[in-house]
């Protein structure tokens, strides 16, 4: 059974309680309509620290686009049943008065986190002041929970980055990513797919194919240099119909604003594309596994 509290400061009074017993908490942060994706940080977050909590918060402050916000999915019934099947001890939910009570209701009152230089580029140009969101809420809900280790999906990857960087600043949780979780025909699971009309979902599987070509011709030909390996992405993705946002590389060690120059050493390959009026962003390591 799974512990259901519907405010932070319950969940943070239980967090508090156990730990005083020796309870190591696993966290992992939502925003729920829950997937296998997200189950999967969910069971690697118990078989690593025995007890695991989720929150489920849907984040104004990480929305730059009102749209997007509104018609994000919401699920919380079927959140907590799925929790319950992946051994979640405990999922808590909350509002952003509740997170942030200092700020007495008036969200531009609640003090940004600075999100770290990886915030800058790519997702960080195409969506202002999202990872200043990321930021402000993820420290927030360290400090509710203060648990042992927190887990991230690979999948948005630049946010890997930025939360690393908080948990530096604030020295801890240790940060966990966890592996991309894919639907059989490549696309990465994301709580946004539900909204796919049929046509784009059959269309979308074409980033995680323009990823794969980048690998393939780091692997096969050797490519080492930006401007060309984002080329074989574009092509791929030109067939497909989807409205690529960026198709990009970066050195996966050393984050950079701009497009990498020269022949890289090490590399990930990201995309954001929209499939209709649905953005979706995926990414792949070129020189790993
Ligand atoms: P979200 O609910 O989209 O904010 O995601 C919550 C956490 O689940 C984040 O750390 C995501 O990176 C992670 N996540 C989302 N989709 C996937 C996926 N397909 N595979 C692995 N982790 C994921």
């Amino acid at each position: 059974m799974t512990l259901r509290l519907d405010a932070p400061a319950a969940a943070r009074e239980h967090c508090a309680a156990t730990r005083d017993k020796g309870t190591r908490w696993g966290f992992v942060p939502t925003m729920g309509a829950l997937h296998e994706g997200h189950l999967a940080l969910v069971r690697r977050a118990k078989r690593e620290c025995g007890t695991v909590c989720v929150s489920v918060f849907i984040n104004p402050l990480q929305f730059n686009d009102p749209r997007d916000l509104e018609r994000y999915p919401r699920d919380f019934e079927g959140d907590v049943r799925l929790l319950s099947s992946a051994g979640c001890d405990m999922v808590f939910t909350g509002t952003l008065e509740q997170f942030f009570p200092e700020a007495q209701g008036a969200p531009q009152a609640i003090r940004s986190v600075d999100p770290g230089p990886a915030a800058l580029g790519l997702e960080g140009a195409l969506r202002p002041g999202h990872f200043t969101g990321v930021a402000t809420i993820v420290e927030r809900l360290f400090d509710f929970v203060r648990p042992e280790c927190a887990y991230f999906g690979a999948k948005d990857y630049q946010q890997t980055l930025v939360v690393r960087h908080v948990a530096r600043v604030r020295g801890g949780p240790r940060i966990v990513v966890c592996p991309t979780e894919r639907a059989p025909d490549g696309l990465a699971l994301s709580s946004r797919n539900a909204l796919l009309e049929p046509s784009w979902r059959e269309r979308a599987p074409a980033i995680h194919r323009a990823l794969l070509a980048a690998r393939e011709a780091w692997r096969g030909e050797s490519l080492r240099a930006a401007p060309e390996l984002a080329r074989r992405m574009h092509a791929v993705l030109a067939q497909s119909g989807l409205s690529v946002e960026y198709a990009a590389l970066r050195d996966p060690e050393a984050w950079t604003e701009a497009d990498p120059r020269g022949a890289l050493s090490r590399a990930v390959a990201l995309i954001a594309a929209r499939a209709g009026g649905v953005r979706l962003i995926d990414n792949l390591r070129l020189d790993a596994e």
